[in-house]
């Protein structure tokens, strides 16, 4: 087959930039140094290019998980061609081919069993689906955001506005013009191309298939340190109208605590999270799976997985009884249907549940430890 063009603007952009990081900015470092004002500038442009990214052009723009006030997509887009990666438009476009088809070669754009390389940069380096460049058929709900179609339409200017002003005016103020241009300029471009381009690929291959093995996404807490929180990815691949990626409190996603601290300020709303139950039964069907297979080859297999589906069915219908019972409890705490909800029927009915889920629970693990 022969291979796509090449698209040698994007080849040169990705390799000047990272020719400059790579040996221009080390040299200028060791020969005349950067001082603190410049690194804490650079790491605050990066930090406004990565948030633009993910809780813009990705979890507002890509996934609608929640709705942002125009101040706030103002600034995304402001960002997010400051990070030079296309127009909201064009990026959710892509990116919600990457969701709906994903691992599908020549199918998602930048599909991961495409290799490493392709799934990281490659993908932008040739033109691999000119056919649908200009189609932006899977974003017209996109194109009714004025925000979004004036970033579009104006997207090279702003760019080079973005990426050349920033840098010189914080050179002007600051007093060291190369300097500037080089550290907020080049180095923070491409760090930020770089984190970005990894969930593509190495948040495809490296971590926990925790809630599906359906698709290559994989969860990373070290990688989710890199990307304001994108590498809890396996999540965000089966439950993509979430606007958490890490959901638990402990896990690393600083573009969900933004979210939602932009809530108090009334700049963002409707902020979509998963059911718990159903997140509970994704994560449970996984644990049931890998030992399915751990127990596979044992002399005793099929006693063992009889005793283990039969464990994990009487874990699901407690789940399930549980999670209805809550419900019914919250709408009548919230409807104020029971006058005493913390003594009536259906609070000692949950109370009961939840001791028996409880129950389940050590039952199951203690299953699951005596398998190990
Ligand atoms: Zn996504
Ligand atoms: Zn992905």
């Amino acid at each position: 087959m022969k291979k796509p063009a090449i698209l040698w603007l994007n080849v040169f952009v990705f390799s000047i930039t990272f020719l400059i990081a790579a040996i221009a900015v080390p040299y200028r470092a060791y020969t005349h140094g950067f001082d603190t004002t410049e690194i804490i500038a650079a790491i605050i442009c990066f930090i406004y290019c990565g948030m633009s990214i993910t809780a813009g052009y990705h979890r507002l723009w890509s996934h609608r998980t929640y709705q942002a006030h125009w101040s706030l997509r103002i600034i995304y887009a402001l960002g997010g061609a400051f990070a030079l990666q296309n127009s909201a438009l064009h990026w959710s476009s892509d990116h919600r081919i990457h969701h709906k088809h994903v691992d599908k070669n020549h199918v998602d754009p930048y599909s991961a069993k495409m290799g490493f390389w392709h799934s990281h940069i490659g993908w932008m380096l040739r033109d691999h689906q000119p056919e649908r460049y200009q189609d932006y058929s899977n974003v017209r709900d996109l194109q009714k955001d004025a925000i979004v179609m004036w970033q579009h339409k104006h997207y090279l200017l702003l760019t080079i506005l973005m990426n050349f002003g920033v840098p010189i005016l914080f050179g002007l103020w600051h007093g060291d013009m190369l300097n500037s241009l080089l550290l907020l300029g080049v180095l923070r471009l491409v760090l930020s191309h770089h984190t970005t381009f990894f969930i593509n690929s190495l948040a495809h291959v490296w971590g926990k298939q925790t809630y599906t093995d359906k698709n290559t996404a994989r969860d990373n807490g070290f990688l989710a340190f890199f990307t304001f929180g994108e590498g809890y990815h396996n999540y965000h691949h089966i439950f993509e109208n979430d606007y958490r990626n890490g959901i638990r409190w402990w896990q690393f996603d600083p573009t969900k605590w933004f979210i939602k601290a932009c809530q108090h300020l009334k700049l963002t709303s409707k902020l979509r999270v998963t059911p718990e139950d159903k997140i509970e039964k994704a994560r449970l069907s996984m644990v049931l799976l890998r030992n399915q297979k751990k127990i596979a080859a044992h002399p005793n297999a099929e006693l063992l997985l009889e005793k283990l589906q039969h464990e994990y069915d009487e874990l699901i219908h407690k789940v399930n009884e549980f999670y209805a019972l809550r419900k019914a409890l919250i709408a009548s705490k919230r409807d104020k249907l029971i006058a005493d909800v913390e003594n009536s029927d259906i609070m000692a009915q949950y109370q009961e549940i939840k001791r028996r889920l409880a129950e389940q629970q050590r039952s199951w693990q203690h299953m699951l430890e005596n398998l190990a």
